[in-house]
């Protein structure tokens, strides 16, 4: 192949590129379709390897040896209970990046799965499940709420009430990624309230309040100050993967009373 070839090649692929960031629908539709020619039930969700169905998690041995499991109970931050699944990989971010990036919904499933697993080992539960929210038109570019499908998962498997709505993200906020604990807690100050129409049903709960990420614990503070308006009983907040500063405490007796 010539240079030229190459060049055509690379400027098709941006092209490519760029239809696909400009039609999030299109780019659902191609996922759809793939999905169907592909079922995901069928090869490992990360590397794409054969599997079989009764794989748990959907995964392949290698990529089920590669994820970085968190043995640790409920750690606390500034009063706040926080329990992760896993720590904060190469494997757990594809994940997450193709389930929010790529729109590859199915991988809300073994996230959910692991979820539940995680809280069962732990002997936790909790009433009701509330997902960390997206703005309205991030919803509308994305079709979807990763974090709300991930609870769907969860509460189908636990029989925990999903309230997708409980906390409302009422400010448009810069994506995360990239900013310094600083920034980033500047940068979720504000985005959320506490809707008043379904606060009641937070009241003396049990709440799980679910993300995908944990890092500097800035949006994990800003969810708990809105849902804390309700006066529920307990709170606890599970990620998926976390990153977790050394000088976390550990909090296993007031753990149990949720
Ligand atoms: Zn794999």
């Amino acid at each position: 192949m010539g240079i030229c070839d190459n060049r055509q090649k690379r400027e098709g692929q941006k092209e490519m590129h760029k239809d696909k960031r400009s039609f999030p629908a299109v780019r659902r539709l191609i996922n759809t379709f793939l999905d169907l020619l592909y079922p995901p039930s069928l090869y490992c969700c990360i590397c794409g390897n054969f599997i079989d169905e009764t794989r748990p998690y959907s995964l392949c041995d290698h990529c089920l040896e590669h994820l970085m499991w968190d043995s640790c109970g409920v750690r606390v931050q500034d009063g706040l209970k926080l329990l992760r699944c896993t720590q904060y990989g190469i494997y757990e971010r594809t994940m997450i990046f193709s389930l929010k990036y790529s729109g590859r919904k199915y991988m809300a499933h073994p996230i959910g799965e692991i979820m539940k697993d995680k809280l069962e080992m732990e002997e936790l539960t909790a009433d009701v499940i509330v997902p960390v929210p997206i703005h309205e038109s991030r919803r509308r570019t994305r079709g979807f709420n990763q974090t709300e499908e991930i609870g769907k998962d969860l509460a189908e498997r636990t029989g925990m009430e999903l309230l997708p709505d409980a906390v409302l993200r009422v400010r448009e906020t810069r994506a995360m990624r990239g900013l310094s604990p600083t920034e980033r807690e500047e940068n979720i100050r504000g985005a959320f309230s506490l809707n008043a129409d379904v606060s009641e049903k937070l009241h003396g709960k049990r709440v799980l309040i679910l993300d995908d990420f944990f890092t500097t614990g800035a949006t994990a503070r800003a969810m708990a100050s809105q849902i804390r308006l309700a006066e529920p009983e307990d709170m606890l907040f599970l990620a998926f993967a976390a990153r977790y500063d050394d000088s976390f405490s550990f909090d296993r007796t007031t753990a149990e009373s949720l």
